[in-house]
């Protein structure tokens, strides 16, 4: 193979790695993130319920006061009647004290329906923490291998920077920016093989004149189709 060429395979193939590798450390962080948004959305509910349970709880503790304040008053009344003459102040406050122990049994309602409400909250809060809890652990020990594995994949191409210097040296500027043009333009891949009259990069026929000259390797041959810049793989010479 044309040396030129030769370089521009390796280092096209050392693009595809760093590509690939990047794509599946890119995969590992979404997954990473993906479980750490849903930890967070459970841990957002944890907070918002327990705010709402401890604001049950002070209204609960507010309405009890209240019912404590109400029922020494209907005490205090009801002392009082025995020393009450007129039948008139009498019903009045008869009066009084019945509406007002209708107050407190309607409060003692709320009570009860706060603690209901309370309870129940308590029992999904203990749910949720031990969803959050065992999430949270699985996901980090999971996260443990997913850290190793990223790590492992930038060991991958730890010297692909200087790897592609070395061939950059090795190649002309034109010959390097087509290269690069190519590939932003052809999902990566601007180097294809040709085979059986075949560009394998974008699967069109190649006119015998342009494979031929691809054979003889001794130019950088572009499809006209893709404008990939094609090869052919060293035993195909022998055939041809
Ligand atoms: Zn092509």
């Amino acid at each position: 193979m044309n040396a030129q060429l030769r370089s521009l395979k390796e280092l096209q193939d050392i693009d595809i790695v760093w590509s690939d590798v990047n794509k599946e450390i890119n995969n590992i962080n979404a997954k990473i993130d993906g479980k750490a948004r849903e930890l967070e959305e459970t841990r957002q509910r944890i907070e918002i319920l327990s705010n709402s349970i401890k604001e049950k709880d002070l209204r609960k503790k507010i309405v009890e006061g209240e019912i404590r304040t109400d029922d020494e008053v209907v005490k205090r009344w009801e002392g009082r009647l025995k020393e009450i003459k007129s039948s008139r102040e009498y019903q009045a406050l008869m009066r009084e004290i019945s509406l007002t122990k209708k107050d407190i049994s309607e409060k003692e309602d709320i009570v009860l329906q706060l603690i209901e409400e309370i309870e129940k909250g308590d029992a999904e809060l203990k749910t949720l923490q031990e969803d959050y809890d065992n999430s949270f652990k699985i996901w980090n020990s999971e996260n443990t291998g997913l850290i190793e594995k990223i790590e492992e994949l930038r060991n991958k191409i730890k010297n692909n920077d200087s790897k592609r210097s070395e061939i950059l040296k090795t190649l002309s500027g034109s010959l390097i920016q087509k290269y690069e043009r190519i590939r932003i333009q052809r999902d990566g891949i601007a180097i294809a093989e040709a085979k059986n009259y075949v560009c394998c990069g974008c699967n069109m026929n190649i006119p015998p004149q342009i494979y031929n000259q691809v054979l003889k390797r001794e130019n950088i041959v572009s499809c006209p189709h893709c404008q990939r810049i094609l090869y052919v793989p060293e035993e195909e010479k022998m055939n041809a």
